[in-house]
C-alpha cells in the first residue's frame, strides 16, 4: 500500500463515528456504547439498529403542524377536541410532548424544528416565509 493512502476504516470505526454523532457524546462515550452494544447486548444492537431503520423510513413531517408523525396529518390536528384559534409555536417535537403532557393546552401546535436561531438570521418571519407554515396568518 502506497505511504499516502488511507486504511478504510473498520465497522468498528465507523459504528464509532456514527454513535459520536449523538447529541452530548464524545469520543470516549462512544467508544463505550460501541463497545458495551458488541460485547454485551447484541440482542440490544440490532434492536437499536431495526428501530432507527424503521423510524427513518416511517416517520416524516405532519404536513400541518411540522412535527413527527407516521400519517400525512398528525393526530393533534386531526383532533376536533382541539382549539384552532389556539396556537403553541415550539421548537422541537419533544417540546410539543412536554407540552402535551400538562394537558392543559387545548390548541394546536406548529413546530419549528429547531430552525429559529436568531444569531444566524433565521427568524420568525424567515420561519413563515419559508415552505413550513400552513396554517392563518400569525401576529409576531
Ligand atoms: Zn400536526
Amino acid at each position: 500500500m502506497p505511504p499516502a493512502e488511507r486504511p478504510q476504516p473498520t465497522a468498528f470505526d465507523t459504528l464509532v463515528t456514527a454513535l459520536r454523532r449523538l447529541p452530548g457524546v464524545g469520543p470516549r462515550t462512544a467508544q463505550r456504547y460501541a463497545y458495551h452494544l458488541l460485547q454485551h447486548d447484541r440482542e440490544a444492537a440490532e434492536s437499536i439498529a431495526s428501530a432507527l431503520i424503521a423510524a427513518t423510513m416511517r416517520v416524516r413531517h405532519c404536513s400541518r403542524c411540522n412535527t413527527f408523525t407516521e400519517h400525512e396529518v398528525c393526530e393533534v390536528c386531526l383532533s376536533p377536541q382541539r382549539d384552532p384559534a389556539l396556537l403553541c409555536v415550539v421548537e422541537t417535537p419533544a417540546d410539543l410532548v412536554t407540552v402535551e403532557q400538562t394537558l392543559a393546552f387545548g390548541g394546536l401546535y406548529f413546530v419549528l424544528m429547531g430552525r429559529l436561531s436568531p444569531l444566524d438570521g433565521i427568524g420568525p418571519a424567515e420561519i413563515i416565509s419559508s415552505n413550513c407554515w400552513r396554517g392563518p396568518p400569525m401576529a409576531w
